[in-house]
């Protein structure tokens, strides 16, 4: 199996720390050590509040989902609890693929037992009996970890049935691991997946919640939207929308790479800019751009790392905080090149189920690939337009609808000339 290097925590142990405050300061094989830093109040609590009570909570708490999308996590919940049919069943998606993040590995491999126990909590609240723990392939030390916690929560009472020595509540984990496909981390390719069939994705609606794995009422969340359930059920929802802003609540994970001092995995509060995290991560003298929210992202200029990073200013700078992308450029990258790896990124990863994104993304690979070595005629940027607004209105998933976002943003926000 492929192992991939450690990866970088600069804020380790610092006790302003909220999502990553047990990584790398308890063992995460031991249930104990998770028990002594806090583990299990969160869902000692929720028993407390009863299902109802605790998708008050987290949406009073205003959390939004941390995959990428970010959906209002109270009203998914709420909407899985409220339908009638059982089963229901409960996906945490930990098929972390998009380029350039790696905050969801972090917190499997440092507080295993959190997502364990977050998992037990969202599957009280939606009515969830059984889980499926869907992690990507390349996650081996994760993979691991986690079988270890759930094996050991099994084993002490925290899953199974009556947990926590509540009378009817029973609800166990299953994990699948991925196969390396990226688009399997599309919410309904990952029931296909689970059921045994190709990780294609499904049309949406009908939404997951309603008809999701094996057609059931399904809730699929984020591992790092999960860790955030955790917090809010230990210090209430009051607390912890006092961080952040008044839409977006909490702290939120960045994954900082590129041509930077120290790349990593930061935490900051919601409405820090970007020129804070920059400096955290020991700043960039020569910035030519970040990419930011991932490959589906936009690009901002030098002039522009003064925002503050929220859903909200994200989108009203035309971009996205995405899965937490922050992907540093300095003026040694060939930008162009960066482009024909992200279009051949697409490429490679499109499942092939629909046409325009089937053939656009190869499409889109070649007319740019003659843009930027100058082989092709002043038709190709006009064809590069259409095919990117062809895919990004009729292609049935995320993945299609923008495979042309970060090279449009490279044109025409930053300027660059192909
Ligand atoms: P989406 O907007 O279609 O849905 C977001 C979530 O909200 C889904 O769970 C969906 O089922 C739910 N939802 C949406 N409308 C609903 C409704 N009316 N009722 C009930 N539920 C509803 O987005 P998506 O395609 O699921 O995700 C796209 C995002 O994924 C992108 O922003 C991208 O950044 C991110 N992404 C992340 C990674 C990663 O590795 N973390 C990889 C690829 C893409
Ligand atoms: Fe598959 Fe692309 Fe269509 Fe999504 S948009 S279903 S990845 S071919």
């Amino acid at each position: 199996e492929y192992l991939m290097p450690e990866i970088p925590l600069p804020q380790r142990g610092d006790p302003g720390l909220r999502l990553l405050r047990r990584v790398g300061v308890v063992d995460p094989r031991s249930l104990d050590d998770y028990r002594a830093a806090g583990g299990y109040s969160a869902l000692r609590n929720a028993l407390a509040l009863g299902p109802q009570g605790v998708i008050r909570e987290v949406t009073d708490a205003k959390l939004m989902g941390r995959g990428g999308a970010a959906f209002p996590t109270g009203r998914k919940w709420a909407a899985t609890a409220g339908q009638p049919e059982r089963p229901h069943y409960l996906v945490c998606n930990a098929d972390e693929s998009e380029p350039g993040t790696f905050k969801d590995r972090v917190l499997m491999e440092g507080d295993p037992f959190a997502v364990v126990e977050s998992m037990t909590v969202a599957a009280y609240a939606t009515g969830c009996t059984r889980g499926y723990l869907y992690i990507r392939g390349e996650y081996p030390k994760a993979f691991s970890l986690l079988s270890n916690a759930i094996e050991v929560a099994r084993e002490r009472g925290f899953l199974g049935r009556d947990i926590m020595g509540q009378a009817g509540f029973e609800f166990d984990i299953e994990i699948r691991r991925g196969a390396g496909a990226y688009i399997c981390g599309e919410e309904t390719a990952i029931f296909n997946s689970i059921e045994g069939f190709r990780g294609e994705p499904r049309s949406k609606p009908p939404f997951p919640v309603e008809k999701g794995l094996f057609g059931w009422p399904t809730v699929v969340n984020n591992v790092e939207t999960l860790a955030n359930v955790l917090l809010i059920l230990t210090e209430g929802c009051q607390a912890f929308q006092r961080i952040g802003t008044s839409q977006s609540t909490g702290s939120k994970l960045f994954c900082v790479s590129g041509t930077i001092g120290h790349p990593g995995v930061y935490e900051v509060p919601f409405g820090a800019t970007l020129r804070e995290l920059l400096d955290l991560a020991g700043g960039v003298p020569d910035l030519r751009a970040v990419l930011l929210g991932g490959a589906a992202g936009g690009f901002l200029r030098p002039d522009e790392i003064d925002l503050p990073l929220t859903m909200e200013d994200a989108r009203s700078a035309g971009t996205t905080l995405g899965s937490g992308v922050v992907l540093v450029l300095d003026g040694t990258v060939d930008v162009g090149g960066f482009l024909l790896r992200i279009a051949e990124f697409f490429r490679d990863e499109s499942c092939g189920q629909c046409v325009p994104c089937r053939i656009g993304t190869v499409r889109q690979e070649e007319a740019l690939h003659r843009i930027v070595r100058r082989t092709g005629d002043s038709q190709d940027l006009v064809l590069l337009r259409d095919i990117g607004r062809v895919m990004r209105d009729s292609s049935i998933c995320g993945l299609g609808q923008t495979a042309w976002n970060a090279i449009e943003s490279a044109i025409d926000r930053l300027g660059v000339r192909l």
